[in-house]
């Protein structure tokens, strides 16, 4: 039987080292503030929200959400987003994305204090981050497939990782982070022949596609026997209550040595690292 590797496990000791750095920051008067913007109301933003708001409570951070007209212009936009950039007490902040169309995050992601930059939206970090550096933010998903890795203590070098998804704020980035971990990479997507053929020799795989089942234990017959599949999707469940992952749970535990589940995975150590860059930013202020 597989080890789940808990969620709540790997923010625990997150949330440890963030509570010594609030401390810390107190002492020198410095004090971290999230602040997110929405677009609208779309509820799609509400379960990410309720996750940031419980996790940053229990922390004891302070947030607030500027919540724009669904129909605001791209200027009152930019004009909102600037406003909440230069705000000194603020040292992180989210935009709730994609946003309506025909706003465009372009200014933002051009203009963003990369101290405050907390989820990689804008161009210096993601600069920063594909020359391989490790010294600017990680989004936040994405950093949080490398924190189970090493939670795990699992050491990258010469194992073979592959990757399902490719999109800009989660497969991307991660392929990226894995190379600077010195992994051997490949990265799977809808236009990738014969994902199983990829996965034979892979001692990692992370889903991150966002199609329920996608992974299954007939694609993993050749995986190593120390194989560890981590889910970063999130589905709504077949029957209709709740959600799920992107890996077929039953057929493909059977066949790892360690695994993450969807709910409890990826998605409680996301937030956690959210309020671990809030943190961050007050530092360097
Ligand atoms: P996206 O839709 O932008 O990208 C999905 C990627 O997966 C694409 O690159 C696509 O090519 C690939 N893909 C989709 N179906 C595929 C298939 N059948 N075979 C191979 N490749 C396939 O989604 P995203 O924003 O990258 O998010 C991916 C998943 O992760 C979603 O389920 C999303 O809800 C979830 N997510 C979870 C968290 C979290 O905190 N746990 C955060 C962000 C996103």
């Amino acid at each position: 039987m597989a080890i789940v590797v808990k969620g709540a496990d790997v923010a625990g000791s997150i949330k440890e080292d963030i509570r010594v750095r609030i401390t810390e920051l107190e002492k020198n008067g410095k004090k971290p503030k999230l602040m997110m913007i929405s677009v609208g109301d779309d509820p799609a933003n509400a379960s990410y929200e309720r996750g940031i708001l419980k996790v940053f409570g229990e922390l004891g951070i302070e947030t607030e959400k500027t919540v724009l007209d669904a129909g605001i212009s791209q200027e009152g936009f930019d004009e909102a987003f600037t406003g909440v950039n230069e705000d000194s007490s603020i040292t992180g902040i989210l935009v709730f994305r994609p946003l309506p169309k025909p706003l465009s995050i372009e200014f933002a992601a051009k203009t963003i204090d990369p101290r405050k930059d907390i989820d990689c939206m804008g161009y210096y970090n993601q600069a920063a981050l594909s020359m391989g550096r490790k010294d600017c933010y990680y989004p936040c998903t994405a950093e949080a497939v490398i924190r189970f890795l090493k939670y795990e203590k699992i050491d990258l070098a010469y194992k073979n990782v592959v990757v399902i998804g490719r999109s800009i704020v989660v497969g991307r980035p991660l392929v990226s982070m894995l190379i600077s971990e010195n992994a051997t990479v490949t990265c799977c997507h809808t236009k990738t022949r014969d994902i199983s053929d990829r996965i034979s020799n892979a001692d990692i795989v992370v889903t991150a596609a966002g199609s329920r089942a996608l992974l299954k234990g007939e694609m993993l017959k050749n995986a190593s026997p120390n194989l560890f599949c981590i889910d970063v999707g999130i589905n709504m469940r077949e029957d209709g209550k709740g959600i799920c992952g992107d890996i077929d749970f039953e057929t493909v535990e059977p066949l790892c040595e360690k695994i993450t589940t969807v709910p409890g995975g990826v998605g409680s150590v996301t937030s956690t690292l959210l309020a671990e860059h809030v943190v961050r930013g007050a530092e360097q202020m």
